[in-house]
């Protein structure tokens, strides 16, 4: 990381960072990766490191932590912990998702959140950043033990949000059943239907159209655009996907769509090749309806398939890879392995899914375009925030129309990365370009806004 004479020195600000929150190695991987490329761009503008913008991004504006006790069907009591961090208001209200996993910690939620302050500033839209979640495990819970911890959750979270201070809505283990919980129950102790303080409800009360499908759908338009740099197409790709779960279930509908074969998906338990294409009904109806593990697709599907216990799926070659499963899960072996098996678009589904030593694979190969996440898989959250902007107008739009907004804005998310890492020397570095482009805007407002 280049060092800066005007004032703020990079190398010394990220061990500032690891000193000031050890034990959060993915919230200091999250800030060098933003760091980076940022050198040169505090030289051209002297006012940001006066104004200790940097210093500032860092620390997030506010962070919550709380005690989420609530009983099982068994009548045992358990004790969670559950967080909402503030990382920044500079453009409008903190937005991010909720995340509920057992690995869940303080370090998670600041990593993600510190991600969806410069993912939102890509979007082009009104949405600060901020992120939550709790070590809550979903898995093999009944709804009535599901619909329990998240009233129990939000009966401390409702004073922190509303819709214009804090807009929670779904990640990882968080969707429509959770999100209707903690509405129904932000709704009661409120005594209002402020739709807007939540996003990702249901269609029929407040919910967008597109929302369910928009972090999977808008990864795959964007791939689309970083496809057309090279005049090629998705028609005709073979592609791979990791995790099953709502992003990699709606990339694997989208990409098929465009007509590309995906020959390769994901879950906790193992990896599963399919060499005649993923059958996508299958894959809802074990996932979504039955909750269950993917294994069971082999002996249902029948043919070529077969299922991997226990392992990742970059050893499946393919042209495109979109990891969409979680944090760190590509790592250089796994990089290498796909770059042997001939990929040339590698694109994040997942928040930080590659390591940075997966990353330097993929920029160092010839050939292969990388895109972060927090450019590629910023659709999820700008669906999010027409959903804010449908429920303050009282309005809602129609499945093709939020489609097509979703289509500009990965297109035009495409068109700033590429454009901002051309403007500054890193032509075709997306990683470069996301980060730049997303750390002008949120610093320009914080400029204007003075110290706060
Ligand atoms: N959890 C998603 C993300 O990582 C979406 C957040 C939102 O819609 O607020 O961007």
């Amino acid at each position: 990381m280049s060092t800066n004479t005007a004032g703020t020195d990079l190398d010394e600000l990220v061990r500032a960072v690891e000193d000031r929150n050890p034990g959060e190695p993915e919230f200091h991987q999250a800030v060098r990766e933003v760091l980076a490329p940022l050198g040169p761009v505090l030289e051209r503008h002297p006012e940001y490191v006066k104004a200790r913008i940097l210093e500032r991004l860092v620390e997030p504006e506010r962070q919550v932590i709380f005690r989420v006790p609530w009983v099982d069907d068994g009548g045992d009591v358990h004790v969670q912990r559950a967080m909402r961090v503030g990382f920044n208001s500079a453009l409008g209200p903190y937005k991010g998702g909720m995340r509920f996993n057992p690995d869940v910690t303080l370090g998670t939620i600041k990593f993600l959140g510190f991600e969806q302050v410069f993912k939102n500033a890509l979007t082009g839209l009104a949405i600060g950043g901020g992120k939550g979640g709790a070590d809550f495990d979903p898995k093999g819970r009944s709804d009535d033990e599901v619909m329990r911890f998240c009233q129990s959750l939000m009966t401390e979270l409702y004073r922190h949000i509303g819709p214009d201070q804090d807009v929670p809505a779904g990640d990882a283990g968080v969707a429509a059943r959770e999100i209707g919980f903690l509405f129904g129950q932000y709704k009661r102790i409120t005594g209002t239907y402020a739709a807007g303080a939540l996003t990702g409800k249901g269609t029929g009360w407040g919910g967008a159209q597109v929302r369910t499908e928009a972090t999977g759908y808008g990864l795959v338009y964007f791939v689309r655009e970083m496809l057309a740099g090279r005049y090629e197409e998705l028609d005709g790709r073979t592609v791979v996907v990791s995790g099953a779960g709502n992003v990699s279930i709606y990339a694997i509908e989208k990409a098929q769509a465009l007509g590309a074969t995906v020959v390769g998906c994901s879950d906790s338990s193992g990896a599963l090749h399919d060499p005649d294409g993923l059958d996508l009904d299958l894959i809802k109806q074990l996932k979504l309806t039955e909750r269950g593990h993917l294994g069971a697709y082999v002996e249902r599907r029948g043919g070529e398939a077969s299922f991997e216990e226990g392992a990742t799926p970059w050893r499946i070659p393919c042209e495109i890879a979109l990891p969409c499963a979680t944090q760190n899960e590509l790592d250089e072996k796994d990089a290498k392995a796909l770059v042997k098996g001939g990929v040339r678009v590698v694109a994040e589904g997942a928040n930080m899914p590659c390591t940075d030593e997966a990353v330097a694979v993929f920029q160092d190969a010839e050939d292969v375009l990388y895109a972060p996440g927090k450019a590629s898989n910023a659709g999820g959250v700008a669906v999010s925030a027409f959903e804010m902007e449908q429920n303050a107008s009282r309005n809602g739009w129609t499945f093709e129309n939020t489609d097509e907004r979703l289509q500009a804005t990965m297109k035009q998310i495409h068109e700033t990365c590429r454009r901002t890492a051309a403007e500054h020397d890193h032509e075709g570095d997306y990683v470069a370009g996301a980060n730049i482009a997303g750390f002008l805007r949120v610093a320009d407002a914080m400029l204007a806004q003075g110290v706060v």
